[in-house]
């Protein structure tokens, strides 16, 4: 087994609401987001990453948005399933690199709190997450705040037990 990378994106449509789940903390705002589950484009795009480093698909597969079980469904329980996933492989995250795109929210506030429940989630220490930001100029669905996207990426190696 050797140390793996992977990518993940996501962006969800603005729509009814007063918050957006961003990286597992509910962010207060002028719009929520239109989803399934709570729509968190961070974990999201996480998820994806994490499945992609390890070969797995992508979080449609894992999560159909047509399964009633994850409707409404906060987003850590995503996951957390799929670091279980990558843990029964023998894989455990290196570090994790996340990049929000949005005009609004800002999330300076509640950066150190996304970092530390997504570390506390995956079983990280919280220097090895670690949240960017940045608008698009008003560019684009993101800059006519539409909706929001993010990015991932991470890296994931071989667990201690399989070190050896
Ligand atoms: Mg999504």
């Amino acid at each position: 087994m050797n140390i793996r990378v992977g990518t993940g994106f996501d962006a969800h449509a603005f729509g009814p609401g007063d918050s957006v789940a961003l990286g597992g903390v509910r962010v207060p705002h002028t719009q929520g987001v239109v989803a399934h589950s709570d729509g968190d484009v961070i974990l999201h795009a996480l998820c994806d990453a994490l499945l992609g480093a390890a070969g797995l698909g992508d979080i449609g597969q894992h999560f159909p948005d047509t399964d009633l079980r994850w409707k409404g469904v906060e987003s850590h329980v995503f996951l957390t399933a799929v670091n279980d996933l990558l843990r029964a492989r023998g894989y455990v995250v290196g570090n994790v690199d996340l990049t929000l795109m949005a005009q609004s929210p800002r999330i300076g506030a509640y950066r150190d709190q996304i970092c530390a429940g997504i570390a506390q989630w995956l079983g990280l220490e919280r220097h090895c997450v670690n949240l960017k930001a940045t608008t698009t100029e008003h560019l684009g669905f993101i800059g006519r705040s539409e909706g929001l996207a993010a990015l991932a990426t991470v890296l994931i190696q071989p667990g201690p037990s399989t070190t050896a």
